[in-house]
């Protein structure tokens, strides 16, 4: 892997922090978005991050300001991608916008550019046509707050080269992340692969009234020694999006369990401001949440 100029498109929450990150490691990052308003606000949110590297990461302030002296930033997608060895694409969850994109980038990028998706939700293959160059594109998926949740899963779709996903192990590591591959397809990644079932089970438990979300966690917590449980990373999630996943499965099966629940979570938590940690309640009250007590393990 010899990249050294990267492109990072769409610079909303977590494309800032992609391109961010990535300089931080000694790459050259041009930053592109649609416009210079769009810019404008990831110039601020980047220079958010400054004091977050500092206290998390430990590091100096020339390093911080030399991470953002590699950035540049680009509206006009030939300038930005001109040298481009890789091109990660963080544009909004729609495939009409990423169809859209990547269709525009096809016809302007340099042959020798690798292309990258962070999309959560949505699959390579579905964009591995409008790319123009199928082996060379593949997934790069980060969580948010990238320099702290360092997991980047790589994940290939069928036409990728094996080549260019070694280079992106590769290059995975060379900016600070536990690079995890994913030789298949698989929707949710390994992450929310896991995750999803794991909540599901859990609110099916307190839907169906078998126990409430304190004995659920506890359980989980003695039984498996794990710092959370379920309805603790409800929290962290946020309630809205565990609610808008229960909605869109209640809806796509006409399930009626999932409705029921879908229901509950609006009525006792979102209508009730009980967003999660975000809003300081949810299933728990923070900053010192009934699981994190000493006797909540007890008994
Ligand atoms: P966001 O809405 O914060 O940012 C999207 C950015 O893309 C905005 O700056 C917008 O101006 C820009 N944009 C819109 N249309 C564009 C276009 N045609 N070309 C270039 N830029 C365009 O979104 P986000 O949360 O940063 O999510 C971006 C991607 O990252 C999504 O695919 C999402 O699934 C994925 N992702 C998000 C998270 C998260 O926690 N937010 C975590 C992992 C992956």
């Amino acid at each position: 892997m010899n990249y050294k100029n990267i492109t990072v498109a769409g610079s909303g929450v977590l494309g800032s922090q992609i391109a961010y990150q990535t300089a931080f490691h000694g790459f050259q990052v041009s930053v592109y978005d649609i416009n210079d308003e769009a810019l404008e606000l990831a110039k601020e949110r980047i220079k958010k991050l400054k004091p977050r590297y500092q206290e998390d990461l430990k590091a100096t302030q020339e390093e911080v300001d030399a991470a953002y002296d590699r950035l540049s930033f680009y509206s006009d997608l030939a300038e930005a991608v001109k040298d481009a060895d890789l091109v990660i694409e963080a544009v909004p969850e729609r495939v009409e916008i990423k169809v859209d994109f990547y269709k525009k980038l096809a016809a302007v990028a340099p042959d020798k550019t690798v292309f990258v998706t962070n999309s959560s939700t949505l699959l390579p293959s579905q964009f591995a046509e409008a790319t123009g160059r199928p082996e060379k594109f593949l997934a790069l998926h980060f969580a948010n707050e990238i320099w702290k949740n360092n997991t980047a899963e790589v994940m290939k779709h069928p036409g990728t080269d094996m080549q260019y996903f070694d280079q992106i192990i590769e290059f995975a590591k060379a900016i600070g992340m536990v690079a995890l591959p994913l030789y298949k397809e698989q929707p949710g990644y390994i992450l929310n692969s896991l995750l999803v079932p794991f909540l599901e089970a859990a609110q099916m438990l307190l839907v169906k009234e078998v126990s409430d979300p304190e004995t659920i966690d506890k359980t989980w917590m003695i039984a498996t020694g794990a710092p959370l449980g379920p309805f603790a990373i409800l929290d962290v999630v946020g309630i809205r999006t565990a609610y808008n996943i229960t909605l869109a499965k209640a809806e796509a099966t006409g399930n009626e369990e999932f409705m029921k629940l879908a229901e509950l979570l609006k009525r006792e938590y979102i209508d009730k401001g009980k967003l999660g940690r975000e809003t300081g309640e949810g299933f728990y009250k923070y900053p010192n949440p009934s699981f994190a007590q000493p006797g909540f393990l007890k008994g």
